[in-house]
């Protein structure tokens, strides 16, 4: 049992830290992954992929096994692997045939990628606004911000939850639009009985070291269509060099590159799925845990779960609302982090507010693709297009890394303990 510190002075005012551990590293990789990955080395055949027409041309029997396991576990019918999730976007926005010029609306709430994955292809990015409860793309938004050009959404499943998916397949519905899900942090999360990034056009997983499961770099993409899946592995593998001899005739962005999964990746990436859903469980319930501990503190809101929906907290995403205690969120954060915890962040990001969509400078120098004739309007990436999101980076939102640190049942009530710490004397920070 910790000391309980919460009459003695703030940290930040001078008094005693409360955590004085350190967390332990969360490290999801163990014996299995070490004794997988050996008998590749072992066999001394870490990749087998060929850029041509050829069975190979699909990988080796460890990039086919990960593949056919990711298929029965996320319940789809094509899971195709790639070197990272930025690549498997990539891929993605190719694959469903976007056009130069075209424009995808994204979440400003998400790592730059999602973005990024689009402007590759020369199409817009167009910026919707996220819910304030889920962090996620706001239906409504989407649809205010849907034009002649529009060609697909990407919808990020973001912190850990999934976007409301239905909302956003309806309005894809009616317009023609594809959807594609970056399920990038929340492999593992439910919405309606089915996995989070299953139910789009297209969704994938990243596999980096900081997400839930991880073989280094890596990433899944996941669709039940075959046309898509079969476009995604020729991007991922060369197209060009192969849809000669494969009788490819569409050869709309058959440009290729190498986002081939490796043997030793694809090893370890087996074992690691088998590992998900008790790390996944692990999250929600650490997470349980610091909502009922958290509970009542004025100001802060604690992550909230759609009905139908599970919470896979690849953060443990909070609302602090400064004007309830008169304090803001920058020295709230500080009393906090002078407390002793750790990884805990007070903003995440506005995509729409990166140097690059200020300036317009992407490919070379002078704007292209907005400057160019392929681009159909002024598209606006001014701060103000997306309030919610704005709100949330500038003064409210907090986030706890879950997916930084393994959080026993004692880590979590020392976290809640100097949450209180700091409640209790928000008049001293006054
Ligand atoms: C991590 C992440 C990505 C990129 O995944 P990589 O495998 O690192 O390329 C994309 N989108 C989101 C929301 C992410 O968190």
């Amino acid at each position: 049992m910790s000391k309980n510190t919460s009459t003695e002075p703030l940290a930040l005012l001078g008094g005693p830290k409360t955590i004085q551990k350190q967390f332990t590293r969360y490290n999801p990789i163990g014996a299995e992954e070490v004794e997988a990955a050996r008998k590749v080395v072992e066999g001394g055949l870490l990749s087998q992929f060929l850029g041509c027409w050829d069975p190979d041309f699909y990988g080796g029997p460890k990039v086919q096994e990960f593949e056919r396991n990711c298929e029965a576990y996320f319940g789809v019918k094509h899971a195709v692997t790639v070197n990272s999730l930025t690549s498997g976007l990539i891929a993605a926005v190719g694959a469903i045939g976007i056009e130069p010029g075209d424009e995808v609306i994204v979440s400003p709430w998400t790592m730059s990628a999602s973005a990024t994955a689009i402007l590759h292809w020369n199409a817009i990015p167009v910026f919707a606004d996220i819910e304030p409860e889920t962090f996620c793309l706001d239906p409504k938004s989407v649809e205010a911000n849907v034009t002649p050009y529009t060609k697909a959404i990407m919808a990020v499943d973001i912190c850990g939850h999934s976007a409301d998916i239905d909302a956003l397949k309806v309005i894809a519905r009616k317009h023609g639009l594809k959807l594609i899900s970056d399920t990038a942090q929340s492999p593992g999360a439910m919405y309606k009985g089915k996995f989070a990034g299953t139910l789009a056009d297209i969704g994938g997983y990243s596999l980096n070291y900081h997400k839930h499961i991880h073989t280094g770099e890596g990433g899944i993409m996941v669709t039940d269509d075959d046309v898509l899946a079969e476009r995604m592995r020729l991007i991922r593998n060369h197209a060009e060099a192969v849809v000669g001899d494969k009788g490819v005739t569409d050869l709309s962005n058959m440009v290729g590159y190498n986002f081939r999964l490796g043997e030793i990746e694809s090893a370890i990436g087996i074992e690691q799925l088998k590992k998900l859903k008790g790390l996944v469980a692990t999250r929600q319930r650490a997470a349980e845990r610091l909502s009922c501990g958290l509970n009542g503190l004025k100001g802060l809101r604690t992550p909230v779960v759609k009905p139908d929906c599970s919470h896979a907290y690849y953060v443990y995403p909070m609302v602090y609302d400064p004007e309830q205690t008169g304090i803001s969120r920058v020295r709230i954060h500080q009393a906090l982090v002078a407390e002793g915890i750790l990884g805990l962040g007070a903003c995440y990001q506005n995509i729409h507010l990166l140097p690059m969509y200020q300036k317009k400078i992407a490919y070379g120098s002078s704007g292209f693709p907005w400057t160019s004739d392929i681009c159909h309007r002024e598209v606006n990436y001014r701060k103000g297009i997306c309030p919610v999101a704005e709100g949330l980076h500038d003064s409210s939102y907090l986030a706890l890394g879950i997916c930084m640190h393994e959080f026993a049942d004692e880590d979590v009530d020392l976290i809640v303990e100097a949450f209180r710490k700091v409640w209790n004397s928000l008049e001293a920070l006054r």
